[in-house]
């Protein structure tokens, strides 16, 4: 091995080391105090001021794993995850299991994701607890519970003991929220809403994206709000209803393929807005 690769391992060992940086954002425990929410930077390299924290327990959700301290988010994101949970409410669809959204001032996270930095992800589970009708759940439960993959891991299709019309019905609703960009969930679920789709339902079925994993959760992410000029959004989606050989890509060996593990990648500098955010 030469001298330059052996010093290049020990500084990439040694960055990771020292990258204390999630650590620091994790120890905000508290949003800003602006009254303005601002989300700054990009989704997987920013932060949020002004955050708010979402109510532990709402009409139609609750929040699951509280130690994690990650219910915090831009006021779009709030409102959002609020009335989603009234549609589930009003349809008896079932009490939404709130995951992770971001830290109180956003930014890396020392474990779990790279994106949520910016007060605009957030992950609910694909458990629509029926039976709970109104009963909260204790800390302990909202720690221990978990939800169940609902994709059959023997064939490409959704496991039918666990999916439900109820989970179409969410996630239509969530889709066709104006403020939502996009959804990410297994391609076995966007193939299981492809077969159902009629005319009507092009507009928020593109917005729904096959991405690894997310067979147990999806993960939504809200465009960047008005009046939020450092927020950085993502190019637009296609304008096709992504029912197509885009979607049986993720079928295909190549896609089930795991990659190499990825050689540690050097974080790039948060936003410098993000700064004074951290430190005030
Ligand atoms: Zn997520």
């Amino acid at each position: 091995m030469s001298k330059i690769l052996l010093i290049a391992i020990y500084l990439l060992g040694a960055y990771s080391l020292a990258d204390s940086v999630p650590q620091e954002w994790a120890k905000r425990t508290t949003p800003t105090a602006d009254s303005l929410p601002q989300s700054i930077g990009t989704y997987t390299n920013g932060c949020i001021s002004g955050a708010m924290s979402l109510p532990l327990s709402g009409k139609g959700y609750q929040v699951m794993r509280l130690s994690r301290h990650r219910f915090y988010g831009h006021a779009t994101l709030i409102q959002f995850i609020q009335q989603l949970g009234q549609v589930a409410a009003d349809q008896q669809l079932g009490t939404l299991l709130i995951g992770d959204l971001g830290q109180a001032r956003g930014g890396p996270t020392p474990s779990g994701h790279r994106s949520h930095q910016t007060g605009l992800d957030v992950d609910i589970w694909f458990l629509l607890s029926k039976q709970l009708d109104n009963r909260l759940l204790s800390a302990n439960e909202r720690e221990t519970w978990s939800a169940p993959s609902v994709v059959d891991a023997n064939s490409d299709a959704v496991d039918y003991q666990q999916w439900t019309q109820a989970h179409e019905k969410v996630l239509e609703a969530a889709a066709r929220h104006p403020e939502v960009d996009r959804i990410f969930v297994n391609p076995s679920i966007k193939q299981e809403l492809c077969t159902h789709r009629t005319a009507s339902s092009a507009a928020w079925l593109r917005k729904i994206r096959p991405w690894w994993k997310h067979d147990d959760h999806f993960h939504v992410r809200l465009k960047c709000p008005t009046g939020n000029p450092h927020c950085r959004g993502q190019p637009a989606l296609p304008e096709t209803n992504g029912c197509d050989d885009s979607l049986a890509w993720w079928f295909s060996k190549e896609a089930k393929t795991p990659s190499k593990p990825s050689k540690p990648t050097i974080r790039p500098p948060l936003p410098a807005l993000c700064e004074q955010v951290l430190n005030q």
